[in-house]
């Protein structure tokens, strides 16, 4: 049994085979899924599809590259968005410095707001983090400073040194097909050391299939083929990596469930 933590079903690529794409992951051992939202106006479809499907749960949130578009976006605003029973996460929210879509004083703000609501309300922040490990370290110290939240770095690709940083902190992280392409050498370093309860596994689907479907469009079923490649680097087999991985989810995001 496996969760795909983190996958956007109303993407183009998903959305347009929804029931199949869930099918087929139910098939191949997905039991739950994370349907995250990365702007305001997608927030009622994700939210309705996680209604139509016992076992899929939404987020609520703005992904940084939409930060610009959001610069009303209150506290309240988000708060109310997640008291939906569905509703299990915050996110994704983050700073990506590395396209910089969104003005960085926006991301940041946005950011704060996000684990702010978290804090208020138990339920974690789903982050998202590229080319912006000091900022993101620094507000993470910051506000984990004004009080505890819970939280967990998605699609992990950031260093090693960040890894046993935010890990410090109590965040969990969370890994994506990237673990499993050819290039991804450091990534594996850091995949083979996170503790066994702080680790979760996810798509991020429809984008960055997994070895051997690169190239084709992802779906949750292909948490499976990065799930096995992780517990082969780690020396574990994938019903015991399946097991606790599941479990990290059901406890990090402990309104879900099933
Ligand atoms: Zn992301
Ligand atoms: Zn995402």
């Amino acid at each position: 049994m496996l969760v795909d933590s983190h996958c956007h079903l109303e993407y183009k690529g998903l959305v347009d085979d929804q029931d199949g794409v869930l099918a087929r992951a139910r098939e191949a051992g997905v039991k739950a899924f994370l349907n995250i939202s990365t702007k305001r106006e997608e927030w009622d479809q994700v939210v309705g599809t996680a209604r139509g499907n016992p076992d899929v749960f939404a987020s609520v949130g703005v992904h940084p590259h939409n930060a610009d578009q959001h610069l009303d976006l209150t506290r309240e605003e988000l708060l109310e968005a997640t008291r939906d029973p569905k509703v299990i996460g915050i996110g994704e929210t983050g700073l990506d410095y590395y396209y910089d879509h969104s003005d960085r004083a926006a991301q940041q703000r946005l950011f704060r707001i996000h684990i702010n609501v978290a804090r208020e309300t138990g339920l974690p922040v789903i982050i998202h983090t590229r080319d912006a490990e000091d900022d993101t370290l620094a507000i993470l110290s910051d506000e984990m400073g004004q009080g505890a939240f819970p939280a967990l770095i998605h699609c992990f690709t950031a260093s090693a040194e960040f890894g046993e940083q935010v890990l410090e902190l109590g965040l969990s992280i969370s890994l994506s097909g990237i673990v499993t392409f050819k290039n991804a050498k450091d990534l594996q370093e850091v995949a083979r050391t996170v503790p066994q309860d702080r680790l979760l596994v996810e798509t991020d689907s429809p984008f960055l299939a997994p070895v051997p479907h690169r190239g084709k469009s992802c779906e949750p079923g292909y948490v499976r083929d990065t799930a096995s490649f992780i517990a082969e680097l780690r020396s574990e087999s994938l019903e015991e990596l399946a097991a606790y991985t599941t479990r990290n989810f059901f406890d990090l995001f402990s309104k879900a469930a099933v």
